[in-house]
């Protein structure tokens, strides 16, 4: 099987957080993990935040040093192999910044609140900051939020920017939340597609490959854990993000809480205890990818212990663990 180890590089929107604790020092723990392993990460960088750094570094010494620090990670990075690929929160188009720090505004949370050339420049834009960075091309797209949908918005931006691959969609996955809304629930339970108007359908003759992320049903005994442990403060749970999210709607607690769902098979926190079983099901069933997303800032003790015991045990096997850029 390919594994593909993915993360969605970028700070908290509620409360920012600091880069050195949300990217920076998460990111280096975890390539102590890859360079121990010898194996290579796909990196969908934020880069909204990259474009208003530099905006607000010429008034901000402080934005001066973060932007060097991010971007020099970024470079440092791509220079060992890693893959750095385009990951798009437009909320960043409203974000102001002051003393205080980051002022989110999450009204333009989708790209759907946005016209088909405001989003053709975005992308073209976002996509650039980082070539300028890495030297190299971005060929994958990841949603932020997974707030892909309508796609019929981004096709002429996933042209104009020569992206052939996205990697957003996870079977069943499903918010229907003001700000955050998705709906995969047509997504076949397959590895890859070709799609061209929808990646949630396959058209064998589009021109973009969906590798989505793999997906796991998971119980509400396990949201009721994940709860517990919260509550319980114990240190190896403890997040190493210094801020934290905007909340999550009370409907979408009460759903996880109540009915099985289906999450991404993520290395992040607790999630990362179902990482074996979910591999187990996607071995069996005969898929060939395995995609596993996960976010620097919220890496735990107990979360990278766990990648590191599944990637002992996975390079055993006959599995490889690949990048987008090494596809087409
Ligand atoms: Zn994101």
């Amino acid at each position: 099987m390919n594994i593909y180890i993915t993360l969605d590089y970028e700070l908290f929107f509620g409360n920012s957080g600091t880069p050195e604790k949300c990217i920076i020092e998460p990111t280096n723990k975890l390539m102590d993990i890859a360079d121990k392993h010898n194996f290579k990460c796909v990196f969908f960088v934020d880069s909204g935040y990259l474009i208003k750094l530099k905006e607000y570094k010429l008034k901000y010494p402080k934005l001066e040093q973060d932007y060097i620090l991010v971007s020099n990670q970024i470079k440092e990075l791509s220079a060992n192999g890693h893959d750095i690929q385009l990951h798009v929160h437009p909320h960043w188009e409203d974000t102001t910044y002051n003393e205080n720090g980051w002022n989110f505004d999450l009204t333009r949370y989708r790209l759907d609140a946005f016209s088909e050339n405001e989003i053709e420049d975005i992308f073209y834009r976002y996509k650039n900051v980082l070539e300028e960075i890495t030297n190299k091309k971005i060929n994958t797209y990841r949603a932020g939020g997974w707030c892909i949908q309508p796609f019929e918005k981004l096709k002429k931006a996933f042209l104009k920017c020569d992206l052939k691959i996205d990697s957003t969609v996870f079977y069943k996955g499903k918010n229907t939340t003001k700000t955050q809304w998705y709906d995969f629930e047509k997504a076949k339970d397959l590895d890859s597609w070709m799609f061209s108007n929808d990646p949630c359908m396959e058209d064998k003759a589009g021109p973009f490959l969906e590798i989505p992320i793999a997906s796991t049903k998971v119980f509400p005994s396990f949201f009721w854990k994940f709860v517990f442990i919260k509550k319980s403060g114990s240190k190896k749970h403890k997040p190493y993000g210094d801020g934290h999210a905007s909340p999550t709607s009370n409907t979408q607690i009460r759903r996880l809480l109540t009915k099985s769902s289906y999450s991404v098979v993520s290395m992040d926190g607790f999630k990362a205890s179902l990482l074996n079983k979910a591999y187990k099901t996607y071995s069996k069933s005969g898929k060939n990818n395995f995609v596993i997303i996960g976010h620097p800032k919220a890496f735990t003790d107990y979360s990278l212990n766990k990648l590191d015991e599944f990637m002992s045990y996975k390079l055993k096997n006959k599995d490889s663990i690949k990048v987008f850029s090494e596809i087409l």
